[in-house]
């Protein structure tokens, strides 16, 4: 009998304004789509310092995190770029498959035929800047998920939720 357990994951990942700026997104989203994965969620996000700081907080401490967190906001590369892409897979392994196709952090070290190794650089300034951020496990996924979207963001309920009453406050609509 075939073994048909399954390892039902959710997993983040983050076109980053490199693979933006490099015209790359549709190039890394049928990478992906070899997954077979299913997407959940997706949206182009400016991303504020404060999110940055977050999504990156295990790296604070680090010579490099002032440039990364510029990095991730696209201070480089002009305000075009000044975003990423972000989307939710979900699917059997789909931590261990997208950072298969992801590729080892260092893109000098990362497989010539991965998203990292093919499109990544190492900037003058020594930081790696590997077009893509996919979570690590499923700690880290939970944590990047909720971080970066609501609920209502997406198509199903990750994660437990909650109704909540919010105060009246003003919310932006089309003008007509
Ligand atoms: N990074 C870097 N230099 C390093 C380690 C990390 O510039 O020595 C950057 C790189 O862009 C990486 C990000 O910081 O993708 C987050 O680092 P992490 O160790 O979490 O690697 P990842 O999970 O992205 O492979
Ligand atoms: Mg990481």
């Amino acid at each position: 009998m075939p073994n048909t357990n399954k390892n039902i994951q959710q997993t983040l990942v983050l076109i980053k304004p490199d693979g933006l700026k490099k015209s790359l997104t549709g190039n890394i989203l049928t990478k992906l789509a070899e997954t077979r994965l299913c997407i959940m969620g997706a949206k182009v996000v400016q991303v504020s310092r404060e999110l940055a700081t977050c999504h990156y907080q295990h790296l604070k401490d680090k010579p490099f995190f002032g440039e990364l967190i510029e990095y991730i906001q696209g201070k480089p590369y002009g305000p075009d770029y000044q975003r990423v892409m972000a989307l939710v897979y979900q699917g059997n392994d789909a931590i261990q498959k997208v950072r298969q196709l992801a590729g080892a952090t260092n893109p000098e070290e990362a497989d010539a035929t991965s998203i990292r190794g093919a499109f990544g650089r190492i900037t003058t300034k020594g930081v790696f800047e590997n077009v893509i951020h996919a979570s690590a496990n499923p700690e880290d996924a939970e944590r990047e998920i909720k971080l970066w979207f609501q609920p209502e963001e997406l198509v199903t309920d990750l994660y437990p939720t909650k109704t909540v009453t919010s105060s009246p406050k003003e919310v932006k609509v089309w003008a007509s």
